[in-house]
């Protein structure tokens, strides 16, 4: 394994009284798709807010690209190479897909850099650049999404619950894009539901319950080991 990209070294986070995360350990090598499962409630999503600044941990490390994040500004991190996609998506309902993505040139990267890197991941949203980001369909609205976090050119790209919501074929569909970025050299963390279909693309696998992350390995390992924890829902 090279260096890892993210280091996360016993975080724990409360909200009011309620610990949620209670000694988090995870490493994303650089370079690899990390795939983040485990059941509702497990703590993934609160995971993700603390490493990109969101949720302050009551203690514990997390180091990007050997930084410590706490050092960082949340508004920063983009400029330290993290790009989060959130659970529900991010983009702008009333303003055009090209509108949307021409917004991310503020970060510094020229506004037809922006356009190409979107365009040439998904071709559908060069059809669709007119469009307003809001009455496309949600499997659209996540590749905008995904295009407008591409923008900053992340060296971590965090993918939060990019299932949600939409249908296998198109789960799928994205998924296939998630891999072709990951061997442009960029590391992602993907936390899903969809085990399997995150498992297909994923070099490594985590899975958190309870809290904490109860085992690692690699995806066939994982599969086999603890099914009945990462395929209780959908799979
Ligand atoms: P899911 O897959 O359902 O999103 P998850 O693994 O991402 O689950 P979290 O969303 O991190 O889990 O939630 C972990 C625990 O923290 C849950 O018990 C949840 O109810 C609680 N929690 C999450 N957000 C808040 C909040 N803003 N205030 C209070 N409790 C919260």
């Amino acid at each position: 394994m090279s260096v890892p990209i993210l280091e996360v070294c016993d975080v724990h986070a409360a909200y009011g009284r309620i610990e949620v995360l209670r000694g988090v350990d995870l490493s994303v090598p650089k370079g690899a798709v990390l795939a983040l499962l485990g059941p509702n409630g497990a703590g993934k999503s609160t995971l993700t807010r603390v490493i990109s600044g969101q949720k302050k941990p009551t203690s514990g490390d997390v180091h990007l690209g050997g930084v410590d994040v706490r050092d960082v500004r949340p508004e920063e991190l983009a400029r330290v190479g993290l790009c989060t996609v959130p659970e529900g998506r991010s983009v702008f309902a009333n303003l055009t897909v090209e509108e949307n993505l021409l917004l991310m040139s503020y970060a510094g990267v020229p506004a037809p850099a922006v356009l190409d890197t979107a365009f040439s991941y998904f071709p559908r949203l060069h059809e669709r650049r007119h469009q307003l980001a809001g009455t496309m369909s949600g499997g659209e609205q996540q590749m905008l999404a995904m295009s407008r976090a591409l923008a900053s050119d992340p060296a971590l790209l965090i993918l939060d619950e990019l299932s949600m919501g939409l249908a296998p074929l198109i789960v799928d569909e994205l998924y296939e894009t998630v891999a072709r970025i990951a061997s442009s050299g960029v590391s992602i963390l993907c936390i899903e539901q969809f085990a399997r279909t995150a498992l297909r693309v994923a070099d490594y696998a985590a899975v958190m319950s309870g809290g904490r992350v109860v085992a690692t390995g690699e995806p066939a390992e994982i599969l086999r080991s603890m099914s009945d924890v990462i395929l209780g829902g959908a799979a």
